[in-house]
């Protein structure tokens, strides 16, 4: 995914001020004034806003000047106008908030859950594994018996962590068979090389 960072612009208010005088013209007119918010985005989703631009325009003169040419008291008065940041600005940052919690949230479930499956392996379950050379795989439980766990390993080893799940096809298991004890089982997840069990 291609990520872009910038800022864009976003008209949030226009009105007029009537019977001001205009600091180009000196003649008393109705100012125009456009308010626009900034707000920063990722991949043009709003992730905040940052700033604020205001935009004025004199109806006699034609004009156009900023907000600090204005006399303190129109400067006030557009102070005063409701100028926050409209909720959606945040949307990102939302998203991103809730796909934060939900990822750790997600991670600590699948820990505990990890925690109880291996106490009692059976036919079906797939455990992925950490290698100690870096490389991740997973292995499928095929038979259990009193004290031993037959299993088929993947015929494939993946790169990256989130690749193991993508492996787990019925395909993927056909000549890698091994066995390990109960023991064996408990050691290799308490070393972290059992680092997930699904159970379908
Ligand atoms: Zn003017």
């Amino acid at each position: 995914m291609i990520v872009l960072v910038g800022t864009r612009d976003s008209n949030i208010k226009n009105g007029i001020i009537s019977n001001e005088k205009c600091p180009k013209c000196n003649e008393e007119s109705t100012l125009h004034f456009s308010i626009y918010r900034r707000y920063t985005h990722l991949t043009l989703i709003p992730l905040f806003p940052v700033g604020r631009l205001v935009f004025i325009d004199c109806d006699h003169c034609k004009e156009k000047f900023d907000y600090e040419d204005l006399p303190e008291k129109i400067q006030l008065k557009l102070r005063n106008e409701k100028l926050g940041a409209t909720p959606w600005m945040y949307l990102g940052s939302i998203i991103l908030a809730g796909f934060i919690i939900f990822s750790v949230s997600n991670y600590f479930k699948e820990k505990e859950e990890t925690s109880i499956l291996i106490q009692n392996p059976i036919e079906g379950d797939i455990y992925n594994l950490k290698f100690s050379n870096g490389y991740y795989s997973n292995m499928r439980i095929d038979k259990v018996t009193k004290d031993s766990i037959y299993t088929t390993h993947n015929n494939f080893d993946a790169y990256m962590s989130y690749e193991i799940d993508d492996l787990d096809k019925p395909e993927n298991f056909t000549s890698r068979k091994s066995s390990y004890s109960r023991k064996e089982l408990l050691k290799l997840y308490r070393d972290d090389e059992i680092i997930k069990i699904r159970r379908k």
